[in-house]
């Protein structure tokens, strides 16, 4: 038996005729208003046109289901009885004015139509006049109404309005809307009607009926307007789901001293304290609330004033919260003492706010540990580990960067890496460069913050910065560096070595002098989040760490390892420089090997102190990657200092020795040297290097192990893309581990293992695993080669390419899943096909973004590695990995 359709669904009263659960019928909103409605929440009543309706619309040619018209009617009369029968459609002495609004299944936002204030005409007109005693409010809502369905439904562009706007201002010398008179919108609703006429070709609609209809099949038209189609498009929403066109009573908080309007939260959304938040106004708009042009009460006087509507507003929310089980944010509108709820929705908040609201809400039963886990976005953790930007502060932003490693710094202005050095004994320091070199490391370590001219999130200052917790702000190209005058410009602004300036590596503003931050103070309730999170988590987190101090802030933070250390790092030391340049300086093996001997006592004693911070955990130590050159002077400066030499006619032997030094670096200069001879080549072209650094390795390992001390080494060996490459680094490394354990006498277990960072070590693992105990991905190096995308370079166009959506997201911060993702997969399931034990970690710098982490989780990844700062974020995404994957969806609060 065939039963009649269902067109028509109504809301209010405190019963909805759908649910929450209807959203392919009703779509979005109007579930949504079902729900409330059901949940007793006052929303103000009316009525949703189903999804399937808009289908038939385009079905039938254009036109609704027979029987629509009357259906509408009918449940218009139910709206008016829910208001008590004391508004009525096109009644003239009280006009009950509806809005008419789209809605589908999935948010479009503002690319579908929506119609206000509609039943105005030229006789209702008056009613609203006598019940809001405001004839300037009554007559600017009428304009607008004209405006919107004007252009909405009727087709008139909107520049034709604002033109007859800009007319009336220029006529009256005034400046804003604001300062037209009542009597200047009323001529306003003339001229609007006058030119809709003359457009359209046909009155603008008096019957508010025949004003319903037209709204209405606006609506229906609208799904298929450009906009929303392209939307659909890049969001994957099929064209087949149709809008729903909400009908719904407008209610007034401007009609007298019994109204008024309102937003809240049910907590502090700044610091998750359970407080009723929010603000009011009586006898106003909601504009008003929102315009800043009347000074809000806080919430708290509508309980003097309106007793009986604060009571209930408290009850409601409460209810709210515990419904939908997370903190709202509600806007409300009492007209003549009722009171309705407009909108509610989850709130955002602080991380802060986030951290504190989860961990309240278990222990008041609200939610479990694991959707509390959920509840708070990975990334804004970095709010809570870093100073940021008091935000009292006025600030004069002169330059936008990237926001490569968060918080908040300032300084005086320095331009070289000695000049940091310098100066940071006396003064805080901002070291400001074209761009970063590891030979600039000092500088880097001794500044506040680092701001480059050049490079991307992974760029070498990025990177780095990222790893000392400093704040950076990377590939700022507006600002002009002149290293030779010692000043930088931006805009016409000229900052000189010494001047002030703040970096906000959150958000990647540059700021003029000097700016006061607050260091976050991490709550008791982030560490109770994180243990929760650690429960729950399957997927190991280390940090990368290259030195004993960033390894004990890593395990401050709840690393559980060390999953790159890079050793390049400790060769920058001022007393160990000039030693590695005389290595890379000397002709022969021997002399090489004299100077390595030099630094094996250093390595060794760099190795003892990092395996001391990670108290037995196991620590991932990468063998030289960098090219060599990277340790000398620059080409250019030698050339100039040579010429200038023999200008000035210095010593024969001194200009000998710098040509000397000259041609070396000729002889180690490339033209692409991140492709050059670097990583696991180097190795192999000079085995001495790999040898000394073993040996620091096992001599360390040993003398810890001999005095009782569990010290688990992992020898890693990058940029692998040969079998043959790791055969030959692995038997020099077991040689040399051989002898060095046999002259101390102990045994020590270690692994010996790879980097994947280039796509043929992907595409040839089951090879490679044949060898290596464990693989590593180094996604920064794997991203550059897959995608071709010099990493250091990629800021000069990464962001016109997300701007413009040919990418979605920078791929060296959030892992390219469908291209460099399809490598670690292949990786990672050759790998095991030869050795299922095989160990598979991260540690490009995807193993600190959540996105990432999340794909890590599911390609079963042993563990991520990732700078020291963002352990907490990693560790948290990894919980939420797993929840996800047991069914627990929720995005947490972004
Ligand atoms: C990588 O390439 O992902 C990596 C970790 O190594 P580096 O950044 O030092 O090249
Ligand atoms: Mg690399």
């Amino acid at each position: 038996m065939a039963t009649e359709k269902k067109y028509i669904y109504f809301f209010g009263s405190g019963k909805a005729d759908g649910s929450g659960t209807m959203k392919d019928l009703l779509g979005g909103k109007g579930a949504g208003l079902a729900e409330m409605t059901n949940a007793g929440v006052p929303v103000p009543p009316g009525f949703t046109i189903t999804t399937e309706v808009c289908n038939l619309f385009y079905e039938l040619g254009k036109r609704v289901p027979g029987g629509l018209d009357e259906g509408m009617r009918k449940h218009m009369s139910k709206v008016e009885d829910a208001l008590g029968g004391k508004f009525n459609f096109g009644d003239p002495e009280r006009p009950l004015l509806v809005s008419v609004r789209s809605g589908s299944k999935f948010s479009m936002p503002g690319m579908m139509d929506t119609v206000l204030n509609l039943g105005l005409n030229d006789r209702t007109i008056g009613g609203l006049i006598a019940m809001s005693g405001n004839e300037r409010f009554a007559w600017d809502a009428y304009r607008r109404f004209i405006q919107m369905f004007g252009n909405v439904v009727m087709g008139v562009e909107k520049d034709v309005f604002e033109h007859i706007i800009h007319e009336v201002k220029k006529k009256k010398k005034v400046h804003l809307d604001i300062e037209l008179t009542a009597g200047d919108l009323k001529g306003l609703v003339e001229k609007f009607k006058a030119r809709v006429k003359q457009v359209a070709k046909r009155e603008f609609p008096q019957d508010h009926w025949e004003q319903l209809i037209m709204a209405r099949d606006a609506v229906f038209g609208s799904w298929n307007n450009p906009r929303a189609i392209t939307y659909r498009r890049l969001n994957d929403i099929p064209g087949n789901l149709g809008t729903a066109v909400n009908v719904q009573s407008m209610v007034f908080g401007n009609m007298g001293d019994t109204s008024a309007t309102g937003v809240g939260f049910t907590r502090n959304p700044s610091t998750g304290a359970k407080e009723f938040y929010g603000e009011y106004l009586t006898n106003a708009q909601g504009e008003d609330v929102v315009a800043g042009i009347r000074t809000p009460h806080p919430i708290a006087d509508l309980e003097k004033e309106m007793p009986a509507v604060y009571k209930q507003l408290r009850e409601i929310t409460t209810r709210l919260e515990k419904h939908y089980r997370d903190v709202q944010d509600f806007e409300f509108t009492v007209q003549e003492g009722t009171l309705f709820m407009l909108q509610t929705r989850t709130g955002k908040r602080t991380a802060h706010a986030a951290v504190k609201i989860a961990v309240d809400m278990v222990a008041e039963k609200l939610i479990s540990r694991d959707e509390a886990v959920l509840r708070v976005e990975p990334a804004s953790l970095d709010q809570l580990l870093h100073p940021v930007i008091d935000p009292k502060a006025k600030l004069q932003v002169i330059a936008k960067g990237l926001p490569a490693s968060p918080g908040a710094a300032s300084g005086k202005v320095v331009f070289t890496a000695d000049e940091a050095v310098k100066q940071a004994k006396k003064d805080n320091v901002i070291l400001v460069r074209p761009e970063t070199t590891p030979d600039d490391i000092h500088g880097m370590d001794a500044a506040k913050g680092i701001l480059t001219a050049r490079g991307g999130m992974t760029s070498h200052a990025a990177v780095v910065a990222r790893g000392m917790g400093k704040p950076c702000v990377a590939g700022c190209e507006t600002i002009k560096v002149d290293l030779k005058a010692g000043r930088f410009s931006v805009n016409g602004v000229i900052v000189k070595a010494g001047d002030h300036v703040t970096i906000d590596g959150g958000t990647g503003r540059v700021i003029l002098g000097k700016v006061p931050t607050v260091e976050p103070r991490v709550s008791g309730d982030f560490g109770t989040l994180m243990k929760w999170a650690d429960e729950v988590r399957t997927m190991g987190v280390r940090a990368n760490a290259d030195i004993p101090r960033d390894a004990k802030m890593a395990i401050k933070f709840g690393a559980e390892g060390i999953g790159l250390c890079r050793t390049e790092h400790m060769f920058f030391a001022s007393d160990r420089l000039p030693i590695v340049q005389q290595m890379i300086l000397a002709d022969t093996t021997e002399g090489r090997e004299k100077a390595l001997a030099k630094l094996l006592p250093m390595q060794r004693s760099d190795f003892k102190g990092l395996f001391q911070a990670m108290g037995g955990f196991p620590v991932t130590i990468r063998l030289l990657d960098p090219p060599l050159h990277e340790f000398l002077p620059k080409r250019e400066e030698l050339m100039c200092e040579v010429a200038v030499m023999h200008a000035k006619k210095a010593p024969k032997a001194s200009i000998a020795k710098k040509e000397k030094l000259l041609h070396r670096v000729e002889e180690l200069h490339e033209f692409n040297p991140m492709l050059g001879h670097r990583g696991c080549r180097l190795g192999i072209v000079y085995p001495e290097i790999t040898r000394m650094q073993t040996r620091a390795i096992i001599e360390a390992a040993c003398e810890l192990a001999k005095k009782g001390k569990k010290v688990v080494p992992e020898i890693m060996v990058p940029l692998v893309g040969l079998k043959k490459e790791l055969q030959h680094q692995k038997g020099l490394i077991q040689a040399t581990a051989e002898e060095v354990m046999k002259k101390k006498g102990v045994r020590i277990d270690y692994l010996i293992g790879t980097m994947i960072e280039l796509p043929r070590a992907a595409v040839v693992a089951d090879e490679i695993a044949k060898e290596a105990e464990f693989f590593s991905f180094g996604t920064n190096d794997l991203t550059q080669t897959t995608f071709g995308f010099s990493r250091d370079d990629a800021g000069k166009f990464i962001t016109h390419y997300t701007e413009n959506t040919i990418l979605e997201k920078d791929p060296f911060q959030t892992l390219d899943q469908e291209g460099v993702g399809e490598l670690v997969k292949m990786g990672v399931a050759k790998g095991r096909s030869t050795r299922q034990d095989l160990k598979v970690g991260i540690c490009g710098e995807h193993g600190g973004d959540p996105a990432s982490v999340e794909f890590c989780y599911r390609t079963g990844l042993n563990y991520v590695s990732c700078s020291p700062f963002r352990v907490p974020i990693a560790r948290l995404a990894a919980a939420q990995a797993r929840l996800k994957e047991k069914g627990m969806g929720g995005s947490g609060t972004k």
